[in-house]
């Protein structure tokens, strides 16, 4: 959160204005903003970053029925966007940097693909030229979950730079918050147009009504919110390197772990740990000392979404090898931008008397 002064002074002007949602200044001011920190010409903001990912997949026209490949390695959000939307998710493996392999993408592509939902998780980049390739070759469109990514930069472009569509999340356990909130990062001004309508009810002016759309318009406090937050942005990433440096110095001679970052982010984020661990019952282990700590890491993510209860057996069967063992293994270790030293090092002191014992 921003110094409290900070908040109130942006917000003030909404006691003059009365403009509290519907598109008001600071919404427009935020997006403005935001165009320029991430080098997009058209940023369309939203309640959350589900609802982004919602409507950048519906504004594509997919006929009902269509699949989606898609990684199970990521949270619900993805896959229910993709369902929710009434097509099909087809799942695809992920590779060790736990991204989506898109050398088994097409295998999976049959007449109904009609797009690709990968996701950059916990802030990796996907191999975008990799699968700008295959989706060419195939007609495929491509909607970025960058929810993980913000502010981060790949091959020379902002990550959001991807695909025919990115979207962010801005929710309060994000590195960059609005409370909650979301974007959706577009190409060209007819997809923000687009995702604008969408995002207020399908309404085009006062008598014409053009879309069956949804509500997921940004409201004025998140962007106050926002707008503060984003000029600590840079200053909280310097904050959380030092932090990742710290884990890492005192973790990498632990054979039993794995870092599950990618090492060649051009400018990462920092905005998770994940570490992977030898077996499943060391990760839980490790994660119920921590708890007996009061020390809350998380099994991120775990389970994968093709198994979440709802769906029963239903895709127990794909072949989604590396997914099910990197979810088996991995643990979210904490990570804020001022988590003290003395803190990091109580979590690590109890990773490493687990791992002696075991
Ligand atoms: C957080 C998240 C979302 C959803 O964003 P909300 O702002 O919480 O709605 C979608 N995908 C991924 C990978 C996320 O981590």
């Amino acid at each position: 959160m921003p110094p409290i002064e900070e908040y109130i002074d942006m917000i003030k002007q909404l006691w003059d204005s009365h403009w509290i949602t519907n598109m008001g200044t600071l919404h427009n001011q935020l997006e403005k903003e935001l165009e320029t920190f991430l080098g997009e010409n058209y940023v369309q903001l939203t309640v959350n970053g589900h609802m982004a990912l919602e409507l950048a997949i519906q504004s594509m026209n997919f006929a009902a029925g269509s699949e989606v490949i898609t990684t199970p390695f990521t949270f619900v959000s993805t896959t229910y966007a993709i369902i929710r939307n009434r097509l099909e998710p087809v799942f695809c493996d992920i590779k060790e940097d736990l991204t989506i392999d898109e050398s088994k993408i097409e295998d999976l592509i049959t007449e109904k693909t009609v797009a690709i939902v990968p996701v950059h998780v916990y802030g990796n980049p996907c191999n975008v030229e990799g699968i700008e390739e295959i989706a060419k070759r195939h007609n495929l469109k491509v909607i970025y979950d960058a929810a993980h990514a913000f502010g981060e930069c790949h091959h020379g472009k902002g990550i959001s730079a991807y695909g025919d569509l990115s979207i962010f999340s801005f929710h309060a356990t994000k590195v960059y918050n609005t409370i909650e909130g979301g974007a959706v990062c577009c190409r060209n001004e007819e997809q923000y147009k687009k995702i604008y309508n969408l995002k207020n009810f399908g309404i085009q002016s006062e008598e014409l009504v053009t879309d069956i759309g949804s509500n997921a318009k940004m409201n004025e406090f998140s962007a106050a919110m926002g707008l503060c937050n984003i000029k600590h942005f840079e200053n909280e990433r310097v904050k959380r390197k030092q932090v990742v440096e710290k884990y890492k110095r005192l973790l990498c001679d632990l054979e039993q772990i794995a870092f599950g970052i990618n090492e060649d982010i051009e400018k990462s984020n920092y905005a998770y740990f994940p570490v992977i661990f030898e077996t499943e019952e060391l990760r839980n282990k490790v994660y119920e000392n921590l708890a007996k700590g009061n020390i809350r890491a998380r099994k991120y993510f775990y389970p994968l979404t093709s198994d979440v209860a709802y769906f029963g057996d239903k895709y127990s069967k794909m072949d989604l090898k590396r997914a099910r063992y990197y979810s088996d293994r991995i643990l979210v270790l904490p990570l804020y931008a001022d988590l003290p030293n003395v803190d990091v090092e109580r979590i690590v002191l109890i990773v490493k008397e687990t791992l002696q014992k075991y």
